[in-house]
């Protein structure tokens, strides 16, 4: 049977809050026997929208998560409270509005933090995938308020076999958040993911005291071109993912003069990561510095972990 999906690219999502105010617009005040009892103007965010900046000014980034209930296959919820959360043949995870009442210990069987506590109405509540929309066949657009709603096209929503889906899931590289660590098969996945979990680098490139436009930045890892980018008006290349880890050592940047300055005399020169390295993760910041620090030309590497 066909099996009811959602995807998020992270690399999408600019923080504009639309899917969440969509949610609020359904919810609010809006009661949905069967489904859900309505949302609570303020306190729920059943599209939650998690930040994450990594880097160090003046080269750092920003990622946003936004994270409805993650509708898992092995849901931590339903294992804690079978009687009152059940699966829907279409794989949707729904919270049974009368038995929920009164049974706020559903909010911490969640591990995403997607189960909330109506104090009004004395019920535990979540994200239900818009589900009594999806079974309205006179509700056109056919998907959920908040993927209708998002204007950069990060979320999108599939009915599709399972077999299908992991077809899709190969090409598109989309991955479920923390599902190796907690085995719950989601079916919400993410696409550049490694934006909000993963480690970046980047080379910034100074000579004489100037930022150097459209230098090479060449990224390598025992002897392998990982990436290579151009730095921008401000000398930069934009980050690159770090997918491994523990391989600090074996990596060297290189920054090249471009054939279009001739007006300058710096040479082809590689220097090795240790002349310059930041070092920030997410306990505290460390800061690194070996070797001269050269003004002329700069390349520095910020890692988080
Ligand atoms: S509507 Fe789309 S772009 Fe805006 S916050 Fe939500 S997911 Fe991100
Ligand atoms: S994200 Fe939380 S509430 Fe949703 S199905 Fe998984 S465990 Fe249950
Ligand atoms: S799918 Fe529906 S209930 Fe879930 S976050 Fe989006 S709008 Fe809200």
């Amino acid at each position: 049977m066909k099996q009811t999906y959602m995807t998020i690219d992270v690399a999408l999502c600019h923080d504009c809050n639309n899917c969440f105010m969509a949610c609020k617009d359904e919810h609010v005040a809006n009661d949905w026997p069967g489904y859900t009892a309505p949302q609570p103007r303020h306190g729920h965010r059943w599209i939650n929208i998690e930040r994450r900046e990594r880097g160090v000014y003046a080269r750092n980034d920003v990622a946003y998560l936004p994270m409805p209930c993650q509708q898992c296959q092995e849901a931590h919820c339903m294992k804690a409270a079978p009687d009152v959360i059940t699966r829907r043949p279409d794989g949707l995870v729904m919270i049974d509005p009368e038995k929920a009442k009164g049974n706020n210990a559903l909010v911490d069987s969640c591990p995403f933090g997607a189960i909330y506590w109506n104090e009004e109405l004395n019920v535990a509540q979540k994200c239900t995938m818009c589900a009594h929309l999806l079974d309205d066949k006179t509700w056109k657009p056919g998907v959920p308020r908040c993927v209708h709603s998002c204007p950069t096209g990060s979320l999108k929503f599939y009915q599709m076999e399972p077999a299908e889906f992991e077809k899709l899931a190969q090409k598109e590289g989309l991955e479920g958040y923390r599902s190796a660590e907690l085995k719950n098969e989601p079916h919400v996945l993410y696409k550049n993911l490694h934006k909000y979990t993963k480690n970046f680098i980047t080379a910034g490139v100074l000579v004489n005291g100037d930022c150097f436009e459209n230098a090479t930045a060449t990224l390598k890892s025992k002897g392998n071109v990982l990436a290579t980018q151009k730095t921008n008006f401000f000398g930069n290349s934009s980050s690159m993912p770090w997918k491994t880890e523990n391989t600090l050592s074996m990596s060297r940047l290189q920054a090249r003069r471009p054939p279009a300055r001739p007006s300058s005399t710096m040479t082809p020169r590689t220097w090795a990561l240790s002349n310059c390295l930041l070092l920030d993760n997410r306990l505290g910041h460390k800061s690194i510095r070996n070797g001269e620090g050269r003004r002329s030309l700069f390349p520095s590497l910020f890692l988080n972990l």
